[in-house]
């Protein structure tokens, strides 16, 4: 989940610091998740829902080099 980049409170969420219900509000920055507490001071960031890194797949991996790639040579015969 990406919170908006607008505060927006999380419904039945009690702050984890001062137990404070309905004042704990939800953003984004950069693209990272955090929470805050109106009612202190409370900041936290949110880790749990940060994309996975790409497990690297046939799709991904980088096409080999052409300048490394191997032909096979056929040769030909000149008195022929
Ligand atoms: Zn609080």
């Amino acid at each position: 989940m990406t919170f908006s980049t607008t505060k927006r409170f999380i419904a039945g969420v009690t702050c984890p610091k001062c137990a404070a219900l309905d004042k704990v509000q939800g953003f984004s920055v950069d693209g990272v998740d955090f929470r805050a507490c109106i009612a202190c001071d409370y900041t936290d960031e949110l880790r749990v829902n940060s994309p996975p890194r790409e497990i690297q797949t046939r799709v991904n991996v980088p096409e080999q080099d052409p300048a490394q790639r191997v032909d096979p040579i056929k040769l030909i015969d000149p008195q022929k």
